[in-house]
């Protein structure tokens, strides 16, 4: 059987013309890119201004190219088209994109203005009639003040590249470029990423623009929660070990100022068991490109990178970025935290600072017009509790494997004589001990400079509750504070250091509601399903008015590397009271981790 079809070229359904149409299929592009299809019908239909968000590669040039092409009256040898763009490669590279697409466009002509070549050349080339010229700022506004060129009669200024030109310092150079162009052109702005000052030049110049983005923003601002945790200095690292314990499903970038530390964190992480790995410019590129592949793989659950060496990383899912240190160019922040929250999903930045740094915080917010959370590294009975609740979810979601049923009658005789409930507790024993036993003396690292907080926890007065519930039934911090607020019948600030995990949370109140509210979660459903509430122990840990315990990690410490795969027989390597680990690693990251998440 033979179809006919009646074929519309997918570019000519977007409304453009025969001769462009032409160009399209000698070039070879079958179908329109998505930021094309988005922006041609648009440019083409109506005089608009246009902000359209989409990252290098996805077809920018032809978005703005073909419609620029259709509108310019190729009979008249005015200058109606402006094209900015931040380089020369980039000014010669658009004017060959345009030079192919109006190949069949008869008069047209394009001409490039960049620095470094002849400026008698140039102006030669636009005496003779160019309908657009793609310049780059600088070099234009050098031809202007020349009066080398006369843009006062164009009806569209495309700004390409605009978070790179201003990225480059042509913020100037732009507006005095546009003064120059009349109030009631059209302009057209493409950039990959939205910064400030973007959004600025898109304020002041542009009228009501169309916005289109194509995949997901590049500011991550919406997805991203940012938080900040002050620790002494030298309780940096142990602070970030337990900032992963926190979060066993953890799959982050850990940026640190130089490439030393860089190293160095990352080796400390290897020896305590976590699959870490470091990312810096001493590395040959084929290192680089090793560690990015096991990364990409979840064979590296955090990895430890330079500014420089992580700027092109485009891996999404990234659960955190840890700022071990904070960037020396505060503006480099948004770079790093614009790592997670990608692709519509959420993303935590949190930055590790010292008290001395504490008003960096203030300049970040500032420049990410975001505020900062300021939490507590968690403890270490928070930490034993979300592992051990991690570990029971793991269990309940692990798929049998079958090769252990050979061996089930002999395992059954071994344990026949323990009730389930006391098999769970010695399984957990087992499995958990070694973690529990290096948790369990850690030190409070939060430091307050030896005054009290201010919120009820530093008085004795506070008592911190474990609650069943979490984000898997809908809660994020703040719902779950109006949840307590109501069902409590508390006030407006009686709850307070909630900190929501995926199955449970924490959350303190005055210990004088105590009873009150064991009582009304005695026998309490929430969607038919019981919601257990528990006094945490770690309720008093700051009790004594800003006494420090002063045992650090080192002590009970062990080697995490020695630990075993999750439920896999154990190794020969274990040792259970291995003491004697000078870092102390609490070492959980389980090799099983990678089948996990694939
Ligand atoms: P951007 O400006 O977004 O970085 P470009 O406009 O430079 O992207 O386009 C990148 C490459 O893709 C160019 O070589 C261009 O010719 C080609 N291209 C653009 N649109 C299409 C399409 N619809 N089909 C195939 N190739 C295309
Ligand atoms: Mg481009």
């Amino acid at each position: 059987m033979r179809l006919i079809f009646i074929y519309m070229n997918k570019f000519e359904a977007l409304g453009l013309s025969e001769a462009i149409i032409k160009a399209v299929n000698e070039m070879g592009f079958e179908t329109p890119s998505e930021v094309q299809e988005k922006a041609i019908p648009i440019l083409l239909e109506k005089e608009t201004d246009i902000v359209a968000l989409a990252q290098t590669g996805t077809g920018k040039t032809a978005a703005f190219g073909f419609p620029l092409i259709e509108k310019v009256d190729s009979e008249s040898r005015i200058t109606q088209g402006l094209i900015l763009s931040p380089t020369r490669e980039l000014c010669l590279q658009i004017t060959n994109e345009l030079k192919n697409y109006s190949k069949f466009s008869k008069g047209l002509r394009t001409v490039a203005i960049y620095g470094g070549a002849s400026i008698h050349d140039q102006a030669k080339e636009i005496k003779r009639g160019a309908q657009i010229i793609v310049a780059t700022p600088g070099r234009m506004q050098d031809m202007i003040n020349r009066k080398m060129v006369d843009i006062s009669n164009i009806g569209y200024c495309v700004l390409d590249e605009a978070d790179e030109m201003l990225n480059m310092g042509f913020y100037e150079d732009i507006t005095a470029i546009l003064s120059h162009t009349p109030e009631d052109k059209s302009t057209w702005l493409f950039s990959a990423t939205m910064p400030r000052e973007v959004s600025t030049i898109a304020k002041r110049f542009m009228h009501d623009p169309v916005e289109i983005t194509v995949g997901h923003k590049n500011t991550g601002s919406e997805n991203v929660s940012h938080e900040y945790y002050v620790v002494n200095s030298r309780d940096r690292y142990a602070a970030l070990k337990r900032l992963a314990d926190a979060n066993p499903d953890i799959f982050s970038v850990i940026f640190c100022r130089t490439k030393r530390d860089t190293q160095k964190v990352a080796e400390n992480l290897i020896e305590d068991g976590y699959n870490a790995a470091a990312l810096h410019g001493d590395l040959s590129q084929n290192q680089r490109d090793l560690v990015m592949k096991s990364f990409r793989n979840r064979q590296i659950q955090m990895l430890v990178a330079t500014d420089v060496a992580a700027r092109g990383i485009d891996v999404n899912d990234i659960t955190h970025v840890i700022n071990y240190q904070l960037p020396d160019e505060i503006e480099t922040y948004t770079h790093r935290s614009g790592r997670t929250g990608r692709a519509g999903k959420n993303g935590v930045s949190m930055v590790i600072v010292s008290k001395s740094e504490l008003r960096k915080i203030k300049t970040v917010e500032r420049i990410i017009k975001q505020k900062f959370e300021e939490k507590e590294i968690p403890s270490g009975e928070e930490i034993c509790q979300v592992q051990l609740f991690h570990l029971a979810n793991d269990i309940a979601k692990a798929e049998i494997d079958h090769e252990i049923d050979s061996y089930l009658p002999s395992i059954n005789e071994v344990l026949k004589d323990f009730s389930k409930e006391e098999l769970i507790k010695k399984f957990f024993s087992v499995e958990f001990s070694r973690f529990h036993n290096y948790y369990k003396k850690a030190k409070d690292l939060n430091t307050v400079g030896g005054e009290s907080r201010g919120d009820s926890r530093g008085s004795d007065g506070s008592t911190r509750y474990f609650i069943n519930v979490g984000e898997k039934d809908g809660f994020d911090w703040m719902r779950l504070k109006d949840f307590l607020k109501e069902t409590l019948d508390l006030g407006r600030d009686a709850v307070s250091r909630v900190d929501v995990k995926e199955s449970f949370s924490f959350f303190n109140t005055d210990s004088e509601h105590q009873d009150n509210i064991l009582a009304i979660f005695e026998d309490f459903k929430l969607e038919g399903r019981k919601v257990n509430i528990e006094i945490s122990k770690d309720s008093g840990r700051s009790r004594g008015g800003g006494r420090r315990r002063r045992d650090n990690n080192s002590g009970g410490g062990f080697k995490g590397k020695r630990r075993s795969d999750g439920f896999k027989p154990r190794g020969k390597g274990r040792r259970d009271n291995d003491s004697g680990g000078d870092r102390g690693g609490s070492g959980r990251r389980d090799r099983r981790k990678r089948s996990d998440r694939r």
